[in-house]
């Protein structure tokens, strides 16, 4: 796993794909339910990050690519719950961990004094503004200072795309279209979060780097297809 560096009381990891249960091709840290995993690994899984973490339990999203923001005001003990219709969690309750997955899709985490959201941030929630609405709802519920941290995901050097998909991002989110080291063009996603988060007065840090690039450590729909899903995770210790 890997650090966010949330200023406490808020934590925040990043898992990878090592250290869980799950055989190829979801070896082995897969955390969702929706990719043809036996579900008991992924619930082995979803247990062991709990433990780990030392959370109340998890809540994930059942990620649809929209801009659907969820506040999770309770949690069963130790129960991983998926919220439907959601690409992004907020709480200002201690002990629940939101989680967002992905696979060359972003997950970010973000953190304000006693208020917690997470994203998941892909082509379409980007161009939906996915990351505005959840830093709106972080402030309904009372966030001042926001600190951002972007997760692992494709970069905008191997996220090829055709120009009138890259064109609609960057319409959308100036600042995202990008050129893949072939010289064609692409999205970059990181580019892109960083841009709406920024359009909200927000600066973000990056951590993890290329999922499509490293094999060992993360999961890659665009270089595998059937594979497993990592996650970013946010919580008030
Ligand atoms: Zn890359």
């Amino acid at each position: 796993m890997i650090d966010a560096g949330l200023p406490l009381p808020a934590r925040g990891v990043f898992t990878t794909r090592t250290g869980g249960v799950s055989l190829p091709p979801w070896d082995s840290l897969n955390l969702a339910v929706h990719v043809d995993d036996a579900f008991a690994k992924v619930q082995a899984n979803r247990d062991l990050v709990v433990e780990q973490l030392g959370v109340d339990g998890l809540a994930f999203g059942k990620q649809v690519h929209g801009n659907g923001v969820k506040v999770v005001r309770s949690l069963s003990k130790r129960t991983s719950r998926g919220i439907d219709d959601t690409d992004a969690l907020v709480t200002s309750e201690r002990g629940i961990g939101l989680a967002m997955m992905g696979a060359d899709c972003l997950p970010v985490l973000l953190a304000a004094d006693g208020v917690v959201g997470a994203a998941h941030v892909g082509r379409p929630g980007l161009t939906k503004g996915v990351l505005t609405g959840v830093v709106r709802v972080m402030r309904d519920e009372g966030a001042g200072k926001i600190t951002a941290v972007i997760g692992p995901g494709i970069c905008g050097l191997c996220y090829e795309l055709p120009a009138s998909m890259a064109g609609e991002v960057e319409k959308a989110v100036p600042g995202s279209r990008g050129t893949t080291r072939q010289g064609t063009t692409s999205v970059d996603l990181t580019k892109g979060a960083m841009a709406q988060l920024a359009s909200e007065g927000i600066t973000a840090s990056c951590v993890g780097g290329c999922t499509l690039e490293q094999p060992d450590l993360f999961f890659s729909y665009r270089r595998d297809g059937r594979t497993g899903r990592h996650a970013g995770i946010v919580w008030l210790a």
